[in-house]
């Protein structure tokens, strides 16, 4: 595909690595792909990083049509930079477009799209240990009147934000309130779909629950709410009694890629791995009689994410004396170790750039 390049004028320099944060600060480019339906996909280009405008009246602004992924690139000690998995991303975004009435784009395209970012944006992407470039790619609906239909014009963007360790402070266990009034989202509704609006909804549980002390929430089903979902932003995965439970994804769940890499490296060390749906109740049954062992959010961000305090109507119980788990460090070392290229990738996920 043919990519158009206006490099900046005015390059910026790169933070300190230790001061990086995340997502607070963005390379000097961005990539721009505009979509219609009589042209389809067409103009990609990258440009200076910088505000784009937008027609007041443009269909993301009124209807939420929108869509983004999240992945990241990884500096390898030789240097070189590699991704991780990158195809699910796209397959997913394609899922999440046909979820929204976007457009979809062609794998191969979206490959490239992201290699030749990246590529342009190397010195972005930061050598410190469990630093990265965040990449973002987001999708919108982008007609410009207020008819309520399919999209007929759209624009895809990419952008990339060096970003710092998220255990800079090492893995500490967070506290986890299950969340009892707002839900995130139904079976039928936009759950397995990647876009803004899940994120719109969940907001306040999220604000209400850092106001109690609280890192996150863990999401019951929409329905009964019954069967535990997902924990803030990220899947969750509980060993309870040597097996390793997570929600079956029924739809009202966003399928992640660390979840499911988790699932192939727990079977790979000879974990039974159940997906399944896990009640509340099952699971506070097995936190008071001892038999949960050890329970996590998985996701890009943070990889794994310990659990060390569960809040149910009331009531907190501490998970593993609130340290993290043996299962939980391997899953962690495994994974970050392929991901930065310090452990043999025998599955095959990896794609270097460089
Ligand atoms: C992105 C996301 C995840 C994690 O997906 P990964 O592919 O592992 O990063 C989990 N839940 C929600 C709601 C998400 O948006």
């Amino acid at each position: 595909m043919e990519i158009k390049i206006t490099k900046t004028a005015s390059p910026k320099t790169m933070l300190p690595e230790n001061e990086l944060g995340f997502g607070k600060y963005f390379s000097d480019h961005m990539f721009v792909m505009d979509y219609d339906t009589e042209k389809g996909w067409h103009d990609a280009r990258i440009v200076p990083f910088g505000n784009i405008s937008l027609h007041p009246a443009s269909t993301v602004l009124h209807y939420g049509a929108e869509i983004f992924e999240g992945l990241k690139a990884y500096r390898r000690a030789d240097g070189g930079i590699q991704l991780f998995r990158p195809l699910e991303n796209i397959r997913r975004m394609n899922n999440s477009a046909e979820r929204m009435c976007l457009p979809v784009i062609d794998e191969n395209d979206a490959l490239e799209i992201l290699t030749r970012f990246v590529e342009l944006e190397k010195d972005w992407v930061p050598h410190s240990v469990g630093t990265s470039f965040y990449l973002r790619p987001f999708m919108f609906g982008n007609d410009e009147h207020l008819g309520v239909h399919a999209v007929s014009r759209a624009t895809f963007m990419l952008i990339g934000s060096p970003s710092g360790s998220y255990y800079k402070e090492g893995i500490n266990p967070v506290k986890i309130m299950i969340e009892s009034e707002d839900v995130r989202t139904v079976r039928g509704g936009t759950g397995y779909a990647k876009c803004g609006g899940n994120y719109a909804a969940s907001t306040r549980a999220g604000e209400r629950a850092n106001k109690k002390g609280y890192s996150q929430v863990l999401w019951l089903d929409g329905v009964e709410r019954k069967y535990i979902e997902e924990v803030g932003a990220m899947n969750v995965m509980f060993k309870i009694d040597g097996e390793i439970v997570t929600p079956a994804l029924t739809g009202s769940i966003l399928p992640g890629i660390t979840r499911k890499s988790c699932i192939e490296v727990l079977k790979s060390l000879g974990y039974k791995v159940s997906e399944r749906l896990l009640s509340v109740d099952e699971l506070m049954e097995a936190v008071r009689n001892g038999k949960l062992e050890e329970a996590w959010g998985c996701g890009t961000a943070a990889v794994v994410s310990p659990i060390g305090r569960l809040m149910y109507e009331d009531v907190e119980y501490s998970i593993n004396g609130e340290k993290i788990g043996k299962t939980t460090q391997k899953l962690y070392d495994i994974l970050t170790g392929i991901q930065w290229g310090t452990e043999e990738d025998k599955f095959g996920w990896i794609y270097k750039i460089d």
